[in-house]
């Protein structure tokens, strides 16, 4: 569905994506690990096209993402949930997630959408006329997933949506990343510093590190040894 070919960003003379190649298959749930720093948010930012790639191609289902305009990525059905979620805070839950389907093939389906983000997340439903800005930190993650999943996508990127939350509400959220994927068979690219919980819930995983992917492989593979190694160069 996805394949990234030999991808490099750089932020001024700064190279933060080096010769990055990766694949997403349909149905396939996808983590990027890695360190701070490793360019894992850069890569989104370069699929979703809010920073431009110096070099290299990304194919959504063969077409050429690279060729077209930025803004027209979520009409092509990728939906990124940025890094530290970014929710409309004086709009109510339910004016975010009507926010998210705006592309067409979300606003066709828009109330069968609201249905499954409700079941999935019960807690968006309770508070529907509420302002996003007074939810808990977990909630506006749902919420950030939930405005994603309105769009329709056919493509969904999560950038650490673990990140700022408590074990417990971590793993609420793993778990319904990992029910969205099992049950609706969501194609997912997930980037993530936990390490463990990642690999525990995706099919395949690329560890990243300064720019470069230096591991990759099905979850079986990815052994506690070889990424020790990657991590620490050992
Ligand atoms: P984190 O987990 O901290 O978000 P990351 O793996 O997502 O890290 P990026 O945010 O993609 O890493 O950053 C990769 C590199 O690019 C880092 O060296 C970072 O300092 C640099 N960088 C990121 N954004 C910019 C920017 N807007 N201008 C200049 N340099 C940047």
């Amino acid at each position: 569905m996805l394949r990234v070919e030999d991808l490099s960003v750089a932020y001024g003379g700064l190279a933060a994506l080096r010769d990055v190649s990766l694949e997403v298959r349909a149905g396939e749930f996808i983590a990027v690990v890695g360190p701070n720093g490793a360019g894992k948010t850069t890569l989104f930012k370069a699929i979703s096209g809010t920073v431009p790639a110096r070099a290299g191609r990304i194919l959504l289902e063969g077409q050429d993402l690279l060729a077209g305009p930025a803004a027209e990525r979520a009409h092509l059905g990728i939906a990124h949930v940025p890094e530290g979620r970014r929710v409309f805070a004086s709009l109510s839950v339910l004016e975010n997630l009507e926010m998210g389907a705006w592309p067409a093939a979300g606003r066709a389906v828009f109330a069968q959408s609201l249905e499954r983000i409700y079941a999935l997340f019960p807690i968006l439903a309770e508070r529907r006329a509420q302002y996003a800005g007074t939810l808990s930190g977990g909630q506006q993650q749902m919420l950030a997933i939930g405005r994603a999943l309105a769009s329709r996508p056919r493509l969904l990127m999560l950038d650490e949506p673990s990140m700022g939350l408590s074990p417990v509400m971590a793993d609420t959220i793993f778990d319904a990343i990992r029910e969205l994927h099992r049950t609706d068979g969501m194609t997912i690219l997930l980037v993530e510093q936990r390490v463990a919980e990642a690999l525990d819930a995706c099919d395949r995983g690329y560890v990243l590190e300064t720019g470069r992917i230096v591991l990759d492989g099905p979850v079986g593979e990815l052994s506690a040894d070889r990424l020790r190694q990657a991590y620490l160069g050992v």
